[in-house]
């Protein structure tokens, strides 16, 4: 049996829409689960979506804007209303949380990728979770990663996480595009070698984020190239952290 100890959670944005269901129950209990696994000596650190469609939502903003300086606005006023969420379910639990906001060229550039490393490092020793996002507000167009699927990459390797999960709308990785195809069938075990040759319209995004399946390909490859484990699973299902920890099979696991 696997033991994870260094977890990172992507959680996208259709999972934080109060139109999709109800994002403080969804909260609540990934919190709970998260809670539960550090008492066991579990890292946890999260990468959340949803500040632009916070922001949308605080505004009353139905369309999702194009322009990036709209954008990194919604982002800027979603963004302490989306921490605040996470930070009001963990205190129920006697858990603290760290924002931190990053950009492509702190990862890029020695020093700060070091400084970030070093700093999350001392929050997770701090059995506190760090809550990160990426600071839309100073990031532009060419230095975006502009999805948080490429964001959880990174900060896996980063860290030097064992386990990257992506919560998502869907139930996995699937032979088809499961929205246009109904005979699609999830792919349970995924050897990364096999991804290019998959006949699956990768390029197809949720409306709420810039992700698609090819960003969270990506992002599988680039941790799994690093030997961690990644598990594409989706965020609807109950328990499906606690699942994963326990060698559960859900959604699909990547491996090399
Ligand atoms: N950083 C963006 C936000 O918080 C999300 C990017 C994405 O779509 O993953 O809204």
């Amino acid at each position: 049996m696997k033991k994870y100890r260094n977890v990172v959670l992507k959680i996208g944005s259709a999972l934080l829409n109060e139109d999709n269901h109800d994002v403080k129950d969804f909260i609540d209990n990934i919190c709970q689960q998260i809670k539960t696994a550090m008492d066991s000596g579990v890292k946890f650190t999260i990468v959340t979506s949803g500040a632009i469609n916070e922001g949308q939502q605080i505004l009353g903003v139905n369309k999702r804007p194009k322009q990036l300086e709209s954008l990194q606005a919604m982002a800027a006023i979603g963004q302490q209303s989306l921490m605040r969420r996470y930070e009001h379910s963990f205190k129920e639990l006697d858990c603290f949380t760290a924002q931190v906001l990053l950009t492509h060229d702190d990862m890029n550039n020695p020093n700060r990728f070091l400084n970030a490393k070093a700093t999350l490092g001392k929050i997770l020793e701090l059995e506190i979770v760090p809550i990160i996002n990426e600071n839309d507000v100073v990031a532009t167009e060419e230095i975006r990663f502009g999805d948080n699927d490429t964001l959880a990459g990174m900060v896996t390797n980063l860290i030097e996480a064992d386990l990257m999960i992506i919560l998502t709308n869907q139930k996995g990785y699937y032979d088809k595009n499961p929205d246009r195809f109904p005979n699609a069938k999830l792919i349970k075990k995924c050897d990364i070698k096999t991804l290019d040759k998959i006949d699956f319209d990768i390029n197809d995004k949720s409306d709420e984020g810039t992700g698609g399946f090819k960003t969270k390909l990506n992002a599988v490859k680039m941790v799994t190239t690093n030997n961690t484990t990644s598990i594409i699973a989706s965020g609807y299902e109950k328990d499906t952290i606690k699942k994963i920890l326990s060698n559960k099979q859900v959604g699909t696991t990547f491996y090399i």
